[in-house]
């Protein structure tokens, strides 16, 4: 059952319930819808409030429905927002823990909101390239103002409900039992017996708020941060001429231009590469060989070794998310300048105004700074980032091996040396696992999870839980040099200096990939600034390798660099060392800048078009550095059969 119907002393209630956020899949709109009904005829019933089960309000549509009939079946979203509107008993929404998307455009459709405090509120669709499609951009500037409903709708924040108390858009806001203060309210807003019924409040029909004569300075200043923060997305900018439109001709015609900007939006090349990206990170938390209820170790303490560039951030990735870290080290001077980094770091951000100062010291004080490697005996994970050596991993692994506890999971940071080798290092390489951070740890969102060919699928599902924890995007990938990501950006760096040697300067090398979407170039990457000394040596290079230098089109540097990332991720799928194409985008999406309204380089070449990328490949095979490429046999399979990468 989706919408279980229960009655409370003249009060209907409609609990949504469709685990695990109450998604507005078909069989709990037809129940929402239904369950009015049923109130509406019983005379019994004098008022109706909608809340969810479990763990939110609703989190909006059911994703498990997306692309199949249910999903566009009536009655729609937008009708049953009409039935609750309609319903001349006052319709109350019980508002907790999530309420986002088309859950919250549901609370809009109400009479009247009582809220938790700690609710989360958001219309996020903006991060799908879409905009609401159920009336969200038309209701909420009337519960909020125009300036905040365009901050929100706009870049898809989510808020505290508490956050919201200045708004109208909540007739109580509490800190406990919601359920029984939104009963209360109905009870109070509900006619008694014989009374005459009398017109609950509707957003459709109110005023907007601001009072701004002129809201155009507002929609500009939306518009100008939609197109530094998202680039050439077009969802924001809709968002914004959405509400600017309703604001300007109206409720009703603000909703029926709405829709027609959605129905754009869901065509849009962007908007298809961001749910592809929604879904492929669901997807790479699924892991083959390790069920879904594999059971998990509990990692309440954690050591991190080696106090250095990577230590110091993994030590705050686990201090940021409330988990008491040892860092140790066998070098005082390292351990003390590199706790005073992380002091300088955590001030920092008080500074900026990102935390707050007691915040900052309680994460501090949960880093606890140590010279000696018995104060790890108790971790139940250990992240090991000593220098890239194999004779220093020996020695650090061998170590502790001998010393801690039976069950405690072993993590290597390293880029490069072969994980199972590591493994090897110890009696217990079920235990060991590679945790790929990149750098700065704590800012970076990526985690490659390097799967030795002993890993249990315990700690394998340990860790994809831990990752979940410090707030990373974990992608698992087998042992092979540089493992995923690493593997294929080297290809793209390569043929980059390549490209230098035939003709290109580094400067136009990165304003092409960054007219692409690329967040920085591979020279700026690499801190390659405009230099003539250099552009004269690559002249000079060139000269002796014998190699004529061409101008080389902007085009032709894009399709070189996608390609080289193409083709070897074509290599990385084959050999099993990345389980999905959608595994590959997500951590070029997520740890090299790849612009998210391209989906990630295995999707962009679906797009593309396979055949197209192994025929420029063939092509490029015909240049002066040609002996580099050589067609991967999956591409070229794929290619021939007219199939995709990500299927
Ligand atoms: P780093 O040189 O900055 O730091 C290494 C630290 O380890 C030093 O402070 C050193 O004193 C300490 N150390 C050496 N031997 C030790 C031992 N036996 N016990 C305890 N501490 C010891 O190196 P880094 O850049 O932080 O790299 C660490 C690891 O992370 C390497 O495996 C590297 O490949 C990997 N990694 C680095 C990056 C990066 O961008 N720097 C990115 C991903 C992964």
């Amino acid at each position: 059952m989706s919408v279980e119907y229960t009655e409370h002393e003249g009060v209907a209630l409609l609990t949504l319930d469709n685990p695990p956020v109450n998604g507005l899949g078909h069989a709990t709109r037809s129940g929402i819808v239904e369950g009015v009904s049923r109130a509406q005829a019983d005379p019994a019933i004098r008022a109706i409030v909608i809340t969810g089960a479990g763990r939110a309000f609703s989190g909006g549509a059911d994703i498990t429905e997306f692309n199949t009939p249910k999903a566009t079946a009536e009655p729609m979203l937008g009708a049953v927002i009409q039935t609750l509107e309609n319903s001349s008993k006052p319709v109350v929404a019980a508002l907790h823990s999530v309420a986002m998307g088309g859950g919250l455009e549901l609370a809009l459709g109400a009479h009247y909101r009582v809220a938790d405090g700690a609710t989360q509120i958001a219309l996020p669709e903006v991060k799908l390239g879409l905009l609401p499609g159920a009336g969200g951009t038309q209701r909420l500037p009337r519960a909020v103002g125009v300036e905040l409903a365009l901050r929100m709708i706009a870049t898809g924040v989510a808020l505290p409900a508490r956050q919201l108390a200045d708004t109208t858009l909540f007739d109580a806001i509490v800190e406990r039992d919601v359920l029984g203060a939104a009963l209360a309210f109905a009870r109070e807003v509900s006619p008694q017996a014989g009374a005459r019924a009398v017109a609950h409040p509707r957003l459709r029909d109110r005023a907007l708020l601001d009072g701004q004569a002129d809201p155009a300075a507002l929609y500009e200043a939306a518009r100008a941060l939609a197109r530094r923060t998202m680039k050439s997305q077009p969802a924001p900018l809709k968002c914004v001429d959405a509400i600017e439109f309703g604001v300007r001709e109206g409720f009703d015609a603000g909703l029926r231009f709405e829709r027609e900007c959605f129905v754009a939006l869901v065509a849009t090349p962007e908007s298809r590469a961001l749910r592809h990206a929604f879904f492929a990170e669901r997807a790479a938390s699924k892991i083959a060989g390790v069920a879904g209820d594999t059971p998990t170790r509990d990692i309440a303490a954690v050591a991190v070794v080696g106090a250095g560039t990577m230590g110091r951030g993994i030590a705050m990735c686990f201090a940021d998310a409330g988990v008491p870290v040892v860092l140790v080290e066998t070098d005082a001077e390292a351990l003390q300048h590199g706790f005073a980094a992380i002091d300088t770091l955590y001030r920092g951000q008080v500074a900026a105004g990102k935390l707050a100062a007691a915040e900052a010291e309680r994460r501090l004080a949960l880093i606890r700074p140590s010279l000696a490697y018995e104060d790890l005996a108790q971790a139940d994970l250990i992240v090991e980032a000593v220098y890239e050596d194999a004779a220093v991993k020996q020695q650090v692994f061998e170590k502790l091996d001998a010393m801690v506890q039976p069950g405690a999971i072993l993590a290597s940071n390293t880029s490069t040396l072969d994980l199972n080798r590591i493994a090897g290092f110890t009696r217990r390489p079920g235990d060991v696992v590679g945790l790929h951070f990149f750098s700065p740890a704590n800012v970076m969102k990526l985690l490659e999870v390097v799967r030795g060919a002993q890993t249990t699928p315990e700690v394998l599902a340990s860790v994809m839980k831990l990752a979940r924890k410090i707030g990373k995007t974990a992608v698992v990938s087998g042992v092979c040099d540089g493992f995923i990501g690493n593997r294929m950006i080297e290809q793209y760096l390569r043929q980059a200096l390549f490209m230098l040697e035939e003709g290109a300067t580094p400067r136009q090398v990165d304003r092409a990939i960054e007219a692409f979407g690329f967040a920085m170039g591979p020279f700026r990457m690499r801190e390659a600034r405009p230099s003539a000394e250099v552009d004269a040596l690559v002249r000079a290079h060139a000269v002796a390798s014998g190699i004529a230098r061409r101008a080389i089109a902007d085009e032709e540097i894009v399709e070189r660099l996608l390609f080289a990332l193409v083709n070897e991720g074509a290599l990385i799928l084959e050999e099993g060392i990345a389980a999905r194409a959608s595994d590959i985008d997500i951590v070029f999406l997520a740890g090299y800048g790849f612009p998210a309204g391209r989906g990630g380089p295995m999707f962009h070449a679906d797009g593309l078009g396979l055949a197209y990328v192994r025929d420029a490949i063939r092509r490029f095979q015909a240049q002066p550095n040609g002996a580099t490429w050589q067609v991967a046999p999956l591409l070229d399979r794929l290619a021939e059969a007219g199939g995709r990468f990500n299927r």
